[in-house]
């Protein structure tokens, strides 16, 4: 197909307002299903929309054959909300192209990065009708909403989807014109701690000094999560974390990704974190007890001399590989109930909680995929990176298929995705096409 071909049909995707967590854009979310559907059967793919409890699943097979491996290529169709709409320069489904760079909600995240690869299974079919591997392609509508139905999907096709190896290009490259490959991610886990000390907010003249304020005892919990180094007090929080490998040291110090560029977008007056290590190592390599949220008593303007009834306080535990969630919890919740006094009661509530993940890049799948970088851009290593963020698909992945899962982003790291004027430049549709050819053929040389 031409390239003006391959762009008029990325735009007519992107045309679509897929919102997955808005229902007055169901309509649009089908339409844009169904228009995936017709494009991957155009292309020669057995394609077939599944409906689920939510936005419908598309899943689409490459010519099937004995003794090559199977490669999942996943990608989602649904797209974020798009407000405050006054901030875009176009109307978000409106997409337009100015100097080879595509505005469009969905631009990267993850339309363009899903129809590339599309463009690169079309070309190969074109020109040689079939593809280095068996290739099974599944494009979700929920990514945007938490995919709630793409587990209980996946386990039940668990056979028509069996696979070898994951790829999904739903991140971004680590600066322009230098091959990604995210070998690891960040797990999660989430509770909620509420303190209730009197039974409703006192006047703190008359009580002051013989009721304890739940607010100073969460705060004095809270404090006790961390030592003066910055690391992590609870007990065995740190015992099943994998360390850092000495390559991965030396290979992130030479990263096009530095201290004063982290400080310059944090737009926080310091860096500072987990004494013994770099920023870097800290986002993608360390875990992280977060208070994401902390309250209590009056919050109006000027005073009022309360003692209040109530404290809440709102953690996220960013977790590293091989930390497993549920162990995490468990810690968090024997420090607070060691530690919590008997002036007040606690309620523990733990939230969403995923798994760390990592895939070794030097072996099996994840030499193939830094082969296929390599030829993407000639000359050039491939930049190893981890993420500090949880895709918790990817666990999914691991769990009911079995697969590793290879990140090969294609977004640039100043795309807007989730925000305004969100962008893709246009020939990170030629060069998805072509790292799609490459990893599928170095994944089948393995
Ligand atoms: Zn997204």
């Amino acid at each position: 197909m031409s390239t003006d071909a391959a762009l008029s049909q990325y735009l007519d995707f992107l045309r679509f307002g897929s919102i997955s967590t808005d229902a007055k854009y169901k309509d649009q979310v089908n339409a844009c299903a169904d228009w995936l559907v017709a494009k991957l059967k155009a292309i020669g793919l057995k394609t077939a929309l599944h409906p689920t409890p939510g936005h419908p699943v598309v899943v689409a097979h490459g010519p099937k054959k004995p003794g090559r491996p199977t490669v999942l290529i996943y990608g989602h169709y649904d797209v974020q909300p798009v407000d405050p709409l006054e901030l875009w320069k176009r109307p978000p489904f409106n997409p337009g192209v100015e100097n080879g760079i595509v505005t469009a909600r969905g631009a990267s995240d993850n339309k363009g990065q899903i129809f590339a690869h599309i463009l690169g299974l079309e070309a190969a079919l074109k020109e040689t009708g079939d593809l280095p591997a068996n290739v099974i392609v599944l494009v979700e509508g929920e990514e945007e909403i938490g995919s709630p139905n793409l587990a209980p999907f996946l386990q039940s096709h668990r056979d028509e989807i069996a696979c070898d190896v994951v790829i999904i290009s739903d991140s971004s490259m680590v600066a322009p014109g230098v091959p990604t490959f995210t070998y690891g991610l960040r797990g999660i886990a989430a509770i909620e701690v509420t303190l209730t000390g009197p039974d409703h907010d006192l006047h703190s003249g008359i009580f002051g000094g013989a009721v304890e304020n739940p607010v100073t005892v969460l705060a004095r919990l809270i404090s006790g999560l961390h030592d003066k180094n910055l690391k992590v007090k609870l007990d065995g929080f740190y015992d099943q974390v994998k360390p850092l490998e000495k390559w991965e040291r030396t290979a992130w110090k030479k990263l096009p990704l530095n201290d004063a560029e982290l400080l310059k977008i944090s737009g926080a007056p310091a860096l500072r974190g987990e004494k013994g290590f770099t920023p870097l190592e800290r986002i993608w390599a360390r875990p992280t007890a977060e208070v994401n949220g902390f309250g209590g008593g009056y919050q109006g303007e000027g005073t009022k001399t309360v003692l209040p009834s109530k404290a809440i306080a709102k953690f996220t535990f960013r977790l590293v590989p091989d930390q497993d969630p549920a162990k995490i919890v468990a810690l968090v919740e024997d420090y607070f109930r060691e530690n919590v006094p008997p002036s007040v009661q606690m309620r523990l509530v733990p939230g969403h909680a995923g798994e760390p993940y990592l895939v070794d890049p030097h072996a099996g799948f994840g030499a193939a995929a830094q082969k296929a970088l390599g030829r993407l851009f000639p000359g050039k290593k491939p930049a190893l990176i981890r993420e500090g963020g949880s895709i918790p698909i990817v666990a999914d992945f691991k769990h009911v298929l079995g697969a590793d899962t290879l990140l090969l982003g294609l977004a640039l790291a100043d795309c807007n995705a989730h925000s305004p004027n969100e962008t893709f430049p246009v020939a990170h549709l030629e060069l998805g096409a072509r790292l799609n050819r490459y990893v599928l053929e170095e994944i089948a040389a393995k």
